[in-house]
C-alpha cells in the first residue's frame, strides 16, 4: 500500500534553476499526495537540492547533509537532489551516513517511487542523463509569489573550460512554447505579476523554428502579466532580433545580464567562450543603442590559469570602458572534471585575491556613479512589499533590476508605481513618495 500524505522538507542551494527545481519537486510530490513542511523535526522526508558550481559550495552542502541527518527524526528519510547528486551519484551513499536516495537533475519524476523504496529501507540512485527531460508538462503550480522563475530550457552545449554545468545539466533542450505560456498563465492567475525566464543559456531556446525573441513576444501576450525578465544570455548568440524585442515589447524589462568573464581575448579563448573582447564590446554597444536606458550586468572571473598581469589589466580596462551597472565577480577555482582542471592552477592565491579585490573596488565605484546619475529621474517599480531592512519603507525593483526603497503603504504591494529617485548608494536607490502609474 503506497504511503501518501507524507511531510516533505526541501532545502535549496545554488542558482535560480535550483530554486525552480525545488518548486518542481514539491509539485511532483504534491501531485502524489504529499505536503510540504518548513519544520525539519516534523518531516518524514528531507531533500537537499544541491549546487556544484564551485568546490567550496559542494564541500559546504555535503557537510550540511551530515549535520541534517543528526537533526532529523530517526525514521525520516534523507535524500540529495541537484548537481552534486548528478556529479557524484552512488558515491554519495558511501560518503553520507544515513543517506537513502540520490536523484539527478533529469530524474525528478521518479521521486515518488524512490521515496517509497527508501521508506522500506532500500537505498536508491537515479542519475541518468541524455533523456532530453525538460519537465515541459510539470504539475500545475498551486501557489505563486509576485515574482516567479519559469524554466524555458535546460542544459548547455558551450563547454566553457572552467564550467561543470554541461556535465551535470546535460545537453541543451528547450520546452515547448505552449507549456511555458500555460505555466505563466497559471502563475498569473495565482497572483504572479513578474516572471523571470531562466535557462543556462536562454538565447539557445529553440521550439519549432521559434527562437528566444519569439518566446518573449509570446509570453508578453499573457493577460495580467506586467513584467518579464530573463537570465542567462551568452554573448555568442545574443541576436539583433532579441535586442529589438527587448527594446520594443513593453512588458520586457530593460536589463540584460551578459557574462563577459574576462577582458582578454587570449584568456577568453582559453575559457572557450567563443567571442573576442572586441566582439563583446561591439555587442554591448548594440544593446545600449537598441534599448535606451538598459542596465548591463555581468560575471567576471580573475586568476584563470595562465592569466598574466597584462591580461588582468585588460579586464580592468574593459570594466572601465563598458561601465557595467553591476557584476558578480569571482576568482578562479579548479573544478574537477572540467577541461580547465588540466591547465594547472598557476596563479598564486594571494594574486587571485588581490585581483578580485581590485575589480570589486572598481565595480563598486562604477555602480555608485551609475546609480548617482539617476538622482532626480523617475523609476517604474513593482512593489514587492515592506523592506526587509526597514519595515517603514517599501521595497521593489526598477525595470532595470535595481533595488528601490521608498516610503509608502504596504497596500501598494503588487502595484506598479513611479518613484522619483532622491538619493542612491552602491546597491540601492532611495525614492520619494510613489505616484501610481
Ligand atoms: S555558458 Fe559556459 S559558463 Fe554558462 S553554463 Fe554553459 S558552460 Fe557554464
Amino acid at each position: 500500500m503506497r504511503d501518501v500524505g507524507m511531510k516533505i522538507y526541501i532545502e535549496t542551494y545554488g542558482c535560480q534553476m535550483n530554486e525552480y527545481d525545488s518548486r518542481l519537486i514539491a509539485s511532483i510530490l504534491a501531485s502524489d499526495g504529499h505536503g510540504m513542511t518548513r519544520d525539519l523535526g516534523a518531516a518524514d522526508v528531507v531533500i537537499v537540492n544541491t549546487c556544484t558550481v564551485r568546490e567550496r559550495a559542494e564541500i559546504r552542502v555535503l557537510g550540511r547533509l551530515t549535520h541534517l541527518r543528526g537533526l532529523m527524526r530517526k525514521d525520516a528519510v534523507l535524500g540529495i537532489a541537484g548537481c552534486v547528486a548528478q556529479r557524484m551519484g552512488d558515491r554519495l551513499l558511501r560518503k553520507i551516513p544515513g543517506l537513502s536516495f540520490v536523484v539527478g537533475t533529469e530524474q525528478y519524476w521518479k521521486l515518488p517511487d524512490m521515496i517509497e523504496s527508501a521508506r522500506i529501507g532500500r537505498a536508491v540512485v537515479a542519475v541518468g542523463t541524455g533523456s532530453g527531460e525538460s519537465y515541459d508538462r510539470r504539475p500545475a503550480p498551486d501557489e505563486a509569489s509576485l515574482c516567479e522563475f519559469v524554466s524555458v530550457m535546460r542544459g548547455c552545449n558551450n563547454y566553457c573550460s572552467y564550467c561543470i554545468v554541461p556535465y551535470v545539466r546535460g545537453r541543451e533542450r528547450s520546452r515547448a512554447t505552449s507549456g511555458i505560456v500555460d505555466e505563466v498563465t497559471q502563475l498569473v492567475a495565482l497572483g504572479a505579476r513578474e516572471v523571470t525566464l531562466i535557462g543556462q543559456n536562454v538565447n539557445s531556446f529553440r521550439d519549432e523554428g521559434r527562437g528566444f525573441a519569439g518566446l518573449l513576444s509570446a509570453v508578453a501576450k499573457v493577460e495580467g502579466l506586467q513584467r518579464i525578465r530573463f537570465a542567462t544570455s551568452h554573448p555568442k548568440d545574443l541576436s539583433d532580433e532579441l535586442i529589438e524585442v527587448i527594446g520594443s515589447v513593453a512588458k520586457v524589462c530593460e536589463h540584460v545580464h551578459l557574462p563577459v568573464q574576462s577582458g582578454s581575448t587570449e584568456v577568453l579563448a582559453a575559457m572557450n567562450r567563443s567571442y573576442t573582447r572586441e566582439q563583446y564590446v561591439a555587442l554591448a554597444g548594440r544593446i545600449r543603442e537598441g534599448i535606451p536606458g538598459v542596465a548591463l550586468t555581468t560575471d567576471i572571473i580573475v586568476g584563470f590559469p595562465g592569466e598574466t598581469d597584462e591580461q588582468f589589466r585588460e579586464t580592468v580596462s574593459l570594466m572601465n570602458e563598458i561601465r557595467f551597472d553591476s557584476a558578480f565577480m569571482f576568482h578562479y577555482s579548479v573544478r574537477e572534471g572540467t577541461r580547465a582542471a588540466e591547465f594547472g592552477d598557476d596563479v598564486p592565491k594571494e594574486v587571485k585575491i588581490a585581483r578580485l579585490e581590485t575589480i570589486i573596488d572598481l565595480q563598486k565605484r562604477v555602480t555608485s556613479e551609475v546609480n548617482a546619475a539617476l538622482i532626480g529621474s523617475n523609476a517604474e517599480v513593482l512593489v514587492e512589499g515592506p523592506s526587509h531592512r526597514n519595515e517603514d519603507l517599501l521595497f521593489g525593483r526598477s525595470r532595470t533590476g535595481k533595488a528601490v526603497v521608498f516610503p509608502g503603504d504596504a497596500g501598494l504591494t503588487g502595484r506598479v508605481v513611479n518613484v522619483e529617485i532622491r538619493s542612491t548608494s552602491a546597491w540601492t536607490l532611495h525614492g520619494g513618495n510613489p505616484l501610481l502609474s
